[in-house]
């Protein structure tokens, strides 16, 4: 799977993801990492990226022009399937022959945007593919497991973040197809929440985790929070680890980790717990204890 980032603080991305489990599969090739400095398409002298917000008020706004040609840049690379590497990119001569942008580049932008043509290789047909560019902004649909796993689907996925008050309306129009916050508070800038996001999305790709099995049964599986974990020592600071784990009895076992996530769930996801599907068995474990 491939990320690319459009962003002002490109370092702050890679060092934030290439260590750990993420550092491992960008290393294994299972995924590519591809920062797009947006400073790198200014037009200016001082490749400065901001101006004035229309109609006054506090902060700077980002300008459309150097998102705009960034995000261009990145849909060349996708269609020509090079530069993939987890590394900035090259840019020739820094796009100089691609500051303009022609009224028909618009023209296609608005009718089919992001799209791109591929073979469907079983029946030789070309596809029409929408690359999904993700705008963090905490104006956006709140992120989630479920939204992970769709994202997880794409080949490719192109991520931009906002700085400053944000980035010029129009360009968000032309190019961003999912708007998506990571909570309801403001932060200073997009990169911690496409960093979220990445990291969400990245270790549901096959491979990713050692053991695919993990990323099955945990929190927010089926509406329920998971169970608590345990390690050796078996006994740490008086505290054992419940009797049950060690009895190499699995079906009991499961039957109380089922039970803990319930109970973890009802105490601190009431909300999670109503679309939780519970057995009748489960159901009525749950009541006695709500009873309590
Ligand atoms: N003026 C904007 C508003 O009120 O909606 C907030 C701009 S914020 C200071 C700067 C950038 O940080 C945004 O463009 C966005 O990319 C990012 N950002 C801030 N909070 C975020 C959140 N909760 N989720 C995703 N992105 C966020």
């Amino acid at each position: 799977m491939n990320f690319y980032v459009l962003t002002l603080f490109p370092d702050m991305i890679e060092q934030g993801l290439n260590t750990s489990i993420i550092g491992r599969a960008l290393d294994k090739g299972l995924l590519t990492l591809n920062m797009v400095d947006i400073r790198d398409f200014a037009e200016n002298k001082h490749n400065r990226v901001d101006d004035y917000p229309y109609g006054g008020g506090a902060g700077m706004v980002m300008a459309p022009g150097p998102v705009y040609r960034a995000h261009q840049y990145i849909m060349e690379q996708i269609k020509l399937r090079k530069g993939l590497t987890h590394n900035r990119f090259e840019y020739p001569d820094k796009m100089e022959a691609d500051k303009t942008v022609s009224a028909e580049t618009l023209e296609e932008n608005k009718s089919e945007k992001n799209q791109s043509t591929e073979v469907d290789k079983q029946n030789s047909k070309p596809i029409k593919k929408q690359t999904r560019v993700i705008y963090l902004t905490p104006q956006g649909s709140v992120f989630n497991q479920g939204m992970a796993e769709e994202f997880a689907e794409e080949e490719d996925l192109i991520f931009l973040c906002g700085h400053y008050e944000g980035i010029d309306e129009r360009v968000l129009e032309m190019v961003v197809t999912d708007y998506v916050s990571i909570g309801d508070y403001v932060l200073t800038g997009g990169e911690l929440p496409a960093m979220v996001m990445i990291d969400a999305i990245a270790r549901l790709v096959p491979g990713v985790l050692n053991n695919d099995v993990s990323a099955e049964f945990e929190t927010f599986q089926d509406n329920l929070l998971e169970y608590p974990q345990y390690t050796r020592p078996e006994v740490f600071m008086e505290k054992s680890v419940p009797e049950v784990l060690l009895s190499g009895h699995h079906a009991k076992v499961e039957e109380w980790r089922k039970q803990q996530s319930i109970l973890r769930t009802a105490k601190n996801r009431p909300d999670l717990l109503k679309k939780a599907e519970l057995s009748q068995k489960e159901k009525k474990f749950l009541n006695d204890y709500l009873k309590k």
